[in-house]
Formats: C-alpha cells, sequence, structure tokens
C-alpha cells in the first residue's frame, strides 16, 4: 500500500541550518532502531541536498509498481530519497511549490507498506519541505540537531518555535559535533563549543537525548557509504547513537 497510513510513528530530523550532521543523525537513528528490531523506513526529503543515497552507498535506482515507487533496502532499512529522482550533477533549483508538490508525491506514492518507525531527513531551516511535511503529518514528532555553538543554538530556537506553532510535537534534541578527544581517555577539545545543546534543553525543556562527539571515522563512514553503526559499533559515537535510539 502506498502512502504512510500503516506507518506507526514519524520522526523527522530537523536542524535550524545546514552542515550541523542532520543527515548523519537521520541515518544513524534509522539505523539505531532498527537494531532494537523496528522496521524502519528512511525518507531522504532533503530536497537542496539530497545525500543520503551518497551516505548509505546506494547505486540503484527505485522501481515503480503501477503508480506507487517501490523504496529501496540497504542495511535493513526501506529508502527513499528525492536523490534517486533528480539528476546528481544538477544543482536542483526548486521553486516552493515545487518542492511541496515533491515531497507530498514522496509522502503519497511510495510504498512504505506497514513500518514500526520513518525517519525523515528534513531539509535544513523552516522552509517548504519543512513546512510540508510537517503539515500532512501532525503526528510526526520532530527531533532537533544542533552544534554546542551559540550561532546553531539560535538558528534551531527559531525552528522549533515553528513546528509547535504547526502542531508538531518537538520532542528531543541531538548535540553533534560536540568535544573531540584526539585519543581515548584525552580531554575533549570543544572546537564548536560546549554547552550549547543543554542550554536549549533547559530553556525550552525539550529533552537532550545525547551528544555526538566531532569523530573523524563518522566523516569517513559517511563518505564511504558505510554508516558508522555498522562499520564500528563500537565507535564512541556509534554508542552515543544507540542511546539516543532507544530515546526515541
Ligand atoms: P547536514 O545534513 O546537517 O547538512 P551532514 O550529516 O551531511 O549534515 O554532515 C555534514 C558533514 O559533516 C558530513 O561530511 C558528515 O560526514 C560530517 N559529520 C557529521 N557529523 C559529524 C561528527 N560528529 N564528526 C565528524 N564529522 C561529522
Amino acid at each position: 500500500m502506498a502512502g504512510i497510513g500503516q506507518v506507526e510513528h514519524v520522526v523527522a530530523v530537523a536542524s535550524g541550518k545546514g552542515g550541523v550532521g542532520k543527515t548523519t543523525v537521520a541515518i544513524n537513528l534509522a539505523l539505531g532502531l532498527a537494531a532494537r528490531g523496528f522496521s524502519v523506513g528512511l525518507l531522504d526529503a532533503d530536497v537542496y541536498g539530497p545525500s543520503i543515497p551518497l551516505m548509505l552507498g546506494i547505486s540503484t535506482e527505485p522501481v515503480r509498481e503501477g503508480d506507487a515507487l517501490v523504496p529501496v533496502e540497504k542495511f535493513g532499512l526501506l529508502i527513499m530519497s528525492i536523490g534517486f529522482l533528480v539528476d546528481e550533477a544538477q544543482p536542483v533549483i526548486w521553486r516552493g511549490p515545487m518542492v511541496s508538490r515533491a515531497v507530498k508525491e514522496f509522502l503519497d506514492q511510495v510504498a512504505w507498506g506497514r513500518l514500526d518507525c520513518l525517519v525523515v531527513d528534513l531539509p535544513p531551516g523552516t522552509g517548504d519541505p519543512s513546512i510540508t511535511i510537517a503539515r500532512s503529518i501532525p503526528a510526526a514528532e520532530v527531533v532537533m540537531v544542533t552544534t554546542p555553538q551559540a550561532v546553531a543554538v539560535a538558528d534551531v530556537r527559531r525552528a522549533i518555535h515553528l513546528f509547535q506553532r504547526l502542531g508538531n510535537p518537538v520532542t528531543g534534541i541531538v548535540e553533534n559535533m560536540a568535544g573531540f578527544r584526539a585519543a581515548p581517555g584525552a580531554a575533549p577539545i570543544d572546537i564548536f563549543g560546549a554547552g550549547g545543546g543543554e542550554a536549549l534543553s533547559r530553556e525550552t525543556g525539550i529533552p537532550l537525548l545525547g551528544s555526538i562527539p566531532i569523530e573523524p571515522e563518522l566523516r569517513a563512514a559517511g563518505d564511504a557509504g558505510a554508516p558508522i553503526l555498522i562499520r564500528s559499533p563500537d565507535n564512541p559515537a556509534s554508542l552515543a547513537f544507540g542511546r539516543i535510539a532507544e530515546q526515541v
């Protein structure tokens, strides 16, 4: 059956701005939930920079069955990305209504079937696609990703207010790119500052689900199309993702 009618839970991963690790969190959160035994779908709705196919090393295309688009299966997840439908080498220059239409088509035409959870990687910020998704799925919970930095936190605060105004509960904050440790046990170096996630959590009353360190292997895993949770399950970043997946 096409659409999300048989999807139990929708978790939308959002951020105030680009480059904070939203996609990385969406991927590893989906994998963490799958590792707990749930049936999980992953929707790449980041229309301006769909990077999930690359970060998961997917080279196949989804097939059409009648009117429905069948998700690609990888690492135990059902995956659909707007990246499957656009030319990777071309910049995506879409106007608002086109973006909204594409996102709606995704939600309605993908044959997700029965799922315990659908994780949605939203575009950064508070533009059209984020609003369309929030409006289309009033029950979608939002998890916000921020870096520990004050500027990122200010953007996230704005995004939180938008989702709340639209009626989507913001159920958790994930702080990414926290302290870098040059060696196990070494003192962390706070490249992007410290404490932003905790401060935001205190201010908004939204729980901080966890803090992911800056981890070169996490970047390498994304570039290699082999997520860290699969490649290095004992890495501190993988363990942090596992703990976050337990709270969602
Ligand atoms: P966004 O979706 O917010 O634009 P991405 O998940 O694409 O961000 O991450 C941006 C880049 O930063 C990617 O190359 C990713 O591998 C890397 N990255 C994300 N989180 C971390 C981290 N904790 N440590 C090191 N690199 C990271």
